[in-house]
């Protein structure tokens, strides 16, 4: 027997998405639960692959088996296709297994010609809506299935409206609409060179081949990549009996949600029009009415109404986004889906549909899209005023949240300017570590190079600061002080405003509004918490991040660098002294000195996260990216080092790399100056010491060695770690517990972890150089490149 390619809506039901397509599936289900929807059948989505696998062709086994179903509707109906006394008239509907809406295309009143519509006249007795039906229908056909420019209808249409005088379709005269009709097929001859198809035959088979057609159309494709659907997977085409929205006063169509799609209230939240057909509802042509006024219009009709509306939720349990048309005072149900909302509805939908009993909790915490609560927790911009809005430029949506201020081009001036109570936004090609003081005093930060990962990402994020990144369309000219974009030219102190959640740059001032987390965000939060079986630390290198972590509900820190201690302005004098030193002696002069700030950052990270555990991670960047570079600096150092300017650049240049990311840094900097891990773990665990004396907190610090590749360099530098450790502990007479581990990102280290695992007590995944050294690429310049 040949494959099953066509379903009519009784055969289906809503577990077959794969293969009928959302649309298909939920109308087979309403159909067989009993709802009033009208009757069709459903081409499916193998159907639709197999046409692309054909060479764009139907194959002649589904063109029969569409027939034989059409026949099979046609007895249901008591109507014929083409017929002279009854005709059947079709919506040939498109619908992928996810829904895309409005992405793909639909064409109405199909089957309609000279003859049909003297046939549907004398049936209805309603001349005007067979007209009414019949120029929707050739407008639909020849902009969806054949490709013609729709503006040339609507330009007969409105033409005759305004010599008329109307102001709405509705107004249209049986004689006006004959007229347009007639217009329509002589603008047809005209583009297309041949009469329009009066076959319905020829007529269906090109619709449903235009649907085919329209999953690849360049919108569906491009909804497709910003939603991660996979191409392959086609979409059904549904044939359905049309009802008529359009056949007078009593008649009407409209969308309705069971709740409240923006704020998840439960109260049904839609329009209608009546004398209306299709899209007429969203396309702007006249004003909806809101639902509840169907109370008043139809009283019968909206009672119905919600009691399917009722049914169709609590049979999916999920909150529903449904289709209707009134034909001449009876309800039909067209198409029913589980409605797109905002993440506060969505969790209040969900919180409420717990206490009332519809799901339980665990269904509650899976309908929420974690990555949507972000727009929850930060600022955003008012919406009205974003509304009317433009973006002037877009970047890469590094950090999330919105804020507006006035820009400023070095990090010392944004400082100034905060401090004197000033909104700031920090606008620099690219971020160093220099800028962190004026990141911090900024309410945003905009760079134009640089991505996902550059150093103004990664900090910004770490800050909890909107920052948008590689924005290719801005110029920042850091000595003049000036960004240009798109040939206007902004000065210090000109008004920004920026989305670090889309990306968006905006002209001038638009008003933020603080987060303000509701009652079912926690909620959800707190039945995660009883279902999770996974913890989650935070990367924290500050106490002061370390502290907006904990109020999240952090339950440790997984990753503390130690670099950005090392980085610190009043610090960076030693650090230098300790890289470019010649003797160990010098070394161990300058690493002591450090040696106390190290363990005072420790102390207030240790007793801010109060025997929470915490990850600390050696030194781990090449250490040239410590040297000063300008010459003032150099003369600086040098005087302090009490060694020549010459001798100095001479050993400054012996650290230079080729390539320094995969050179003299991580535990190779420990193998050749064991003193920087001694100095390090020895600040680590005197902190922890002084920490269980001072405060009686039991604690038990993980000392993380980055980028080891082999076991060997791996054990050597533990053993390092673990005599310092004893030597502290004989000194102070105190013990801590401690444990000892690496980072898993060098692919060798993941392939040899077995290996690693004889010395390391745990292991982490240092995710962006492990993707780095696999794939071959570099992270910081991937992000806004095709392709990746
Ligand atoms: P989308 O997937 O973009 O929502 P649909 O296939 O649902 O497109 O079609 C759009 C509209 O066309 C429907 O909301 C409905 O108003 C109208 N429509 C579709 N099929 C029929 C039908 N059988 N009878 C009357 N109107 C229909
Ligand atoms: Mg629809
Ligand atoms: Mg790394």
């Amino acid at each position: 027997m040949s494959k099953k390619w066509v379903y009519a809506f009784k055969e289906g039901n809503a577990k077959q998405r794969d293969l009928l397509g959302g649309k298909g599936a939920n109308l087979a289900e309403m159909t067989n639960i009993g709802l009033p929807v009208p009757q069709g059948i459903t081409i499916t989505t193998e159907a639709c692959i197999n046409y692309y696998e054909t060479g764009c062709e139907i194959s002649k086994d589904i063109v029969d088996q569409i027939y034989e179903k059409l026949a099979e509707l046609e007895k249901i109906t008591g109507k014929t296709f083409g017929g002279k006394d009854n005709p059947l008239l079709e919506s040939v509907r498109s619908g992928a297994k996810i829904s895309m809406p409005g992405m793909l295309d639909t064409i109405l009143n199909l089957g309609l010609n000279n003859k049909t519509v003297e046939a549907l006249t004398k049936k209805t007795g309603n001349e005007r809506f067979a007209y009414d039906s019949y120029r929707r229908f050739i407008q639909m056909f020849c902009d969806v299935a054949l490709g013609m420019n729709k503006a040339l209808f609507d330009d007969i249409l409105e033409g005759r409206k305004e010599s008329r005088g109307y102001k709405y379709d509705t107004e249209l005269t049986t004689q006006d609409l004959k007229q347009i009709v007639k217009q329509y097929k002589e603008l047809f001859l005209d583009q297309m060179g041949y009469e329009f198809p009066e076959d319905p035959k020829v007529q269906l088979m090109a619709a449903v081949e235009a649907i085919f057609k329209s999953w690849n159309n360049p919108r569906a494709i491009t909804y497709r990549k910003m939603n991660d659907i996979p191409n392959r997977i086609g979409t059904a085409v549904n044939i359905q009996q049309m009802v008529y929205g359009n056949m007078g006063e009593t008649s009407g169509t409209g969308v309705a949600f069971t709740r409240n799609p923006a704020t998840g209230e439960k109260k049904m939240f839609g329009e209608f029009l009546m004398n209306a057909q299709g899209e007429d509802v969203v396309a702007g042509i006249r004003t909806p009415q809101s639902i509840s006024q169907l109370q008043e219009v139809m009283p019968d009709v909206y009672d119905q109404f919600i009691d399917c509306c009722n049914m169709l939720e609590n049979h999916y349990a999920d909150m529903q986004d449904i289709e209707f048309t009134i034909e001449e005072g009876k309800l039909y149900l067209l198409q029913t889906r589980s409605g797109k909302r905002t993440a506060q509805a969505s969790l209040k939908a969900a919180v409420d549909m717990v206490h009332e009993g519809l799901i339980d909790k665990k269904e509650a915490v899976l309908r929420i899209e974690p990555k949507s609560l972000d727009q929850l927790l930060h600022p955003g911009f008012d919406s009205k005023e974003l509304e009317k809005a433009t973006a002037i430029a877009n970047g890469l949506p590094a950090s999330p949240g919105a804020a507006c201020g006035k820009i400023y081009f070095t990090a010392e001036d944004a400082t100034n300017a905060a401090n004197k109570g000033e909104a700031v936004l920090l606008v620099r090609s690219e971020t160093s570590p220099e800028d962190i003081e004026g990141m911090n005093s900024a309410k945003g930060i905009l760079t134009a190079t640089g991505g996902m990962t550059s150093h103004a990402a990664v900090v910004a994020r770490g800050m909890g600061k909107c920052c948008i990144a590689g924005c290719d369309d801005a110029r920042v000219d850091e000595n003049k002080k000036t960004l240009t974009i798109q040939n206007e030219t902004f000065h210090e102190g000109d008004f920004l405003s920026l989305d670090g959640s889309t990306g968006n740059v905006y002209k001038g001032e638009i008003k933020t509004v603080d987060a303000v987390l509701s009652d079912e965000f926690k909620q959800i939060m707190e039945w995660a918490d009883e279902i999770r079986r996974l913890k989650i630390r935070t990367n924290a290198d500050t106490p002061r991040d370390a502290q907006v972590a904990v109020d999240f509900g952090a339950e440790g820190i997984g990753l503390c660098r130690t670099e950005h201690m090392f980085f610190d302005a009043d610090r960076i004098i030693a650090v230098r002294k300790m890289i470019c030193s010649k003797t160990l002696t010098q070394r161990e002069e300058a690493l002591k000195s450090i040696l106390p700030m190290q363990k005072e950052d420790f102390k207030g990270l240790f007793k801010i996260m109060a025997g929470k555990p915490v990850i600390i991670r050696l030194l781990d960047p090449p250490l040239h990216e410590f040297l000063p570079k300008e010459d003032e600096e150099i003369k600086q150092l040098a005087v302090e080092m009490g060694i020549s300017y010459d001798e100095l650049v001479g050993r400054i240049e012996d650290l230079q790399e080729v390539n320094p990311m995969l050179g003299h840094r991580g535990c190779r900097l420990d193998v050749t100056y064991p003193e920087i891990a001694v100095m390090q773990t020895t600040a680590i665990l005197q902190a922890a010491i002084e920490v269980h004396k001072e405060e009686e907190i039991e604690l038990e610090p993980e000392i993380m060695v980055p980028l080891a590749g082999t076991y060997k360099e791996l054990k050597y530098v533990i053993d390092r770690i673990r005599e310092t450790a004893n030597n502290v502990f004989k000194q102070s007479g105190e013990k801590v517990p401690f444990k000892v581990g690496t980072m898993i990102e060098i692919p060798r280290a993941a392939l040899t972890a077995h290996e690693m695992a004889g010395v390391a007590e745990f292991f982490s995944f240092g995710t962006n150089d492990l993707t780095q050294m696999t794939y071959g690429f570099s992270r910081d310049d991937a992000g806004d490149r095709q392709g990746l």
